[in-house]
């Protein structure tokens, strides 16, 4: 299959939706990201490279991280991870507060914001560093050493953290958070701001598309973790989307609010597609529409 060619003309066909639906605008230094940017990239699980448009300039890759993180925390976790967080679509936005009330402070996925705080909280208790060893495997996986969080956007992040605040609080009460509350919301923070690329998050992604095989050929999940960790982007990685993304896309997927979103073809590949405009669910449109592009022309998806 020519990869570049096949991006080359999902970019064509795009076209047509670039710069539609709106940027985040929750802090500034999103508010300011311009909307008509659009990047894609898929990196191959035997090393090879590809990539179209603005695929080399980092963003903010905000609740991508929350792949990264959810696999750390298997890792040396396994199982008993999931007496603390859910592993059903919440079908809600992801920083609701909501079903938190009755399910007792257990987050219904680690892919919302509540599911995310908790997987981070236990990523600090099992490290000491929840967001240095996520910078480390980061830069390992992607290759890139320059890797790094944007410590503008993780202040904004913090002074505009209410809410986040409250999900941490509220599970604190029910005593689903191990950390100080302050600790567990600034290294989530810091998580959210790291900057990378199309080009870095399709490589990073790979240890999923390889069954669970770091880029070194070490293993960080076992097979049938790395199913898990690809299930559960495909049921809950686009939020009160997921239903309409597994329709369009037919593959896991996990996007942010910067716009990006990384995508897993088992045994193959890994994709990124970012373009800053949000649909109301907090999905980038032109990245939802590239992925259904992709998948349609080339047939291939996990159905
Ligand atoms: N930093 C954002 C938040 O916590 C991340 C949300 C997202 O990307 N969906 O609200």
């Amino acid at each position: 299959m020519d990869y570049q060619e096949l991006l080359n003309q999902v970019l064509e066909e795009v076209r047509p939706v670039l710069g539609q639906g709106k940027v985040a605008s929750y802090i500034p230094a999103l508010a300011r990201v311009d909307p008509g940017q659009f990047g894609m990239a898929l990196a191959t699980v035997d090393g090879e490279l590809f990539g179209v448009g603005d695929w080399r300039t980092p963003f903010s890759i905000q609740s991508i991280s929350k792949v990264f993180t959810l696999a750390l925390v298997l890792a040396r976790d396994g199982d008993a991870l999931w007496r603390r967080v859910g592993k059903e679509p919440s079908g809600n936005p992801f920083n609701s507060l909501v079903q938190l009330e009755y399910e007792h402070g257990i987050p219904r996925n680690p892919f919302i914001n509540a599911g995310a705080l908790v997987i981070t909280d236990r990523l600090s208790s099992l490290t000491g560093d929840a967001r240095g060893v996520l910078r480390e495997f980061l830069r390992a996986e992607s290759g890139n050493p320059s890797v790094d969080f944007d410590p503008v956007v993780a202040a904004s992040e913090a002074e505009h953290g209410h809410r986040n605040a409250a999900l941490a609080h509220f599970m604190a009460g029910y005593g689903n958070i191990e950390n100080p509350v302050p600790n567990v919301l600034e290294h989530y923070f810091w998580q959210c701001s790291l900057a990378m690329s199309c080009a870095d998050l399709a490589r990073a992604c790979g240890f999923l598309a390889r069954h669970g095989r770091r880029v070194s050929g070490e293993r960080l999940l076992t097979r049938s973790q790395a199913k898990q960790v690809n299930a559960i982007m495909l049921t809950c990685g686009t939020y009160d989307a997921a239903g309409e993304f597994a329709y369009r896309v037919g593959l896991p997927g996990k996007s942010g609010v910067g716009g990006g979103i990384v995508a897993i073809i088992p045994n193959r590949c890994g994709l990124c597609v970012w373009s800053p405009g949000l649909d109301a669910r907090g999905n980038s449109v032109a990245g939802v529409e590239a992925l259904d592009r992709f998948t349609t022309l080339t047939g291939l998806s996990v159905f």
